[in-house]
């Protein structure tokens, strides 16, 4: 027997953060850490955008023969393989890499393409055997598409990727005549597109939200960021996306757009609705791996390509993930937030920083273990006293526009207004190691165990 003090499974960081953990650095033409030199990017409307997601459909689908549907090319190729541990580690082996400081040229040469460093994980003896090293946080993915989808669809001003230069890349690009810039008059003028609100339509669709109250402990109050004469959000947090993206956006939005909007948008609100879920099934995770092919194939006919960043593409991959490493809600930011915040308020401000500025979650034995509530402040209270938990509704309308909220929910599928455990979080890490070890790493056991425990018989 050996004790297993503490290990380093993965890390759980946002994008810019990707960095520095995985040494791959998350700009420019090679963003995406999984797909590599090999992840389809071009320069449209001033900025580099991630397209090619009919990599990712059956060879044969027919989408892959349309062309001016898409960016005006058929699509012939796979889509990008994997790279092993150990081929990475051989890779960044023979790479040379300038000692850190601020004084050093940081102009990589192209042999590197975005490496930009040999990442300290790969001392372990194990990481380069894992099959998922990094995170890809799924918080912070779905706040900047939430952002991305929202901004555009409702014309906001600085927010949306539908602007004139992205009309002008259309015109370039040849493909979407119907969004080319209006020349009839003396003046080129950017007309609103068909997959953006007319402007009635998003001070109802602005209305509804601004209406909407939820249940104690479920969100917070939404309706304070709505600026309905502005025409816009303000102040939104990651929270207040994550429940706009999987409840209001699809209900509000489901009359005021054409259906072919409309469709790809519910399904990508059910794909992180399903995707956050408590428990996930093999089955199900499949099923979200080809629903999310399908919904950026379909945005990639709607929205101009200035609208696919790299928050965009990495959508593709958070299935994988799932079906790696389980249950998203052990692998996103919201718990480490949230004990960072109590952490904060205890007066352990200067070790909070630390690891916020490491952006890196790993087992931390030394903190106290804090017992969090799921407490929101500025809530409307809708819900009176006397009704008891298990008949509370999921929503509480003051003014039913739309006429979906009759359906009383008695259970929700996430767990975010639950207490966090610690525990229950350190068992799962357990698990999940001990797995990873007993599926994929019989001779680092073994080998772990000769060296550390060499007189004792078994393992
Ligand atoms: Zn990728």
């Amino acid at each position: 027997m050996f004790t297993l003090r503490a290990a380093v499974m993965w890390t759980v960081n946002d994008f810019p953060a990707y960095t520095m953990v995985s040494g791959w650095s998350t700009k420019g033409y090679m963003a995406c850490l999984v797909c590599k030199e090999d992840v389809t990017s071009g320069w449209h409307a001033g900025k580099v955008c991630y397209l090619g997601h009919r990599r990712w459909l059956p060879w044969d689908h027919e989408w892959r023969e349309k062309d001016k549907e898409f960016d005006g090319n058929t699509e012939r190729r796979l889509r990008p393989r994997e790279w092993s541990g150990d081929e990475i580690v051989e890779q960044l082996n023979r790479l040379d890499f300038a000692p850190f400081g601020k004084t050093v040229n940081r102009t990589r040469p192209s042999t590197h393409m975005n490496w930009t460093h040999k990442p300290m994980f790969f001392e372990l003896p194990y990481w380069s055997k894992l099959k998922l090293r990094h995170n890809l946080d799924v918080m912070h993915v779905e706040k900047n598409v939430f952002d991305t989808l929202v901004g555009t669809i409702l014309d906001i001003e600085g927010k949306t990727k539908d602007t004139i230069k992205a009309r002008l890349d259309l015109e370039r690009m040849g493909i979407r005549r119907g969004l080319w810039m209006n020349r009839d008059s003396d003046k080129a003028r950017r007309d609103l597109a068909f997959f953006s609100l007319k402007p009635n339509d998003k001070k109802e669709f602005l209305k509804f939200v601004s209406s909407v109250t939820f249940p104690d402990g479920y969100a917070s109050n939404i309706a304070r960021c709505v600026n309905i004469d502005g025409g816009k959000f303000t102040g939104l947090k990651s929270h207040d996306c994550h429940v706009f993206m999987q409840r209001l956006l699809p209900v509000g939005i489901r009359h005021l757009l054409p259906e072919d909007v409309v469709k790809p948008i519910m399904l990508l609100s059910r794909f992180f609705s399903q995707l956050t879920a408590k428990t996930l099934r093999k089955t199900d995770i499949l099923q979200l791996r080809h629903d999310i092919v399908q919904v950026l194939c379909k945005f990639e006919m709607i929205f101009p390509p200035a609208f696919f960043t790299s928050m965009m593409h990495v959508m593709v991959h958070l299935p994988e993930e799932a079906l790696l490493a389980g249950p998203v809600n052990y692998r996103w930011m919201y718990p480490i937030e949230r004990l960072l915040g109590e952490l904060k308020k205890s007066g352990l401000g200067f070790r909070v920083q630390g690891l916020r500025d490491e952006n890196t979650c790993l087992v931390a034995q030394s903190l106290p273990r804090t017992g969090l509530r799921d407490e929101t402040h500025r809530v409307r209270r809708a819900i009176s006293p006397e009704l008891s938990p298990s008949t509370l509704p999921l929503w509480t309308l003051s003014e039913n526009i739309l006429g979906v909220f009759a359906r009383r929910c008695t259970s929700s599928s996430r767990n975010l207004s639950q207490p966090f455990s610690w525990d229950d979080f350190s068992i799962h890490l357990d698990c999940e190691f001990l797995r990873i070890l007993r599926d994929d790493n019989c001779d680092f056991v073994a080998q772990y165990h000769q060296n550390f425990h060499p007189h004792s018989s078994s393992v």
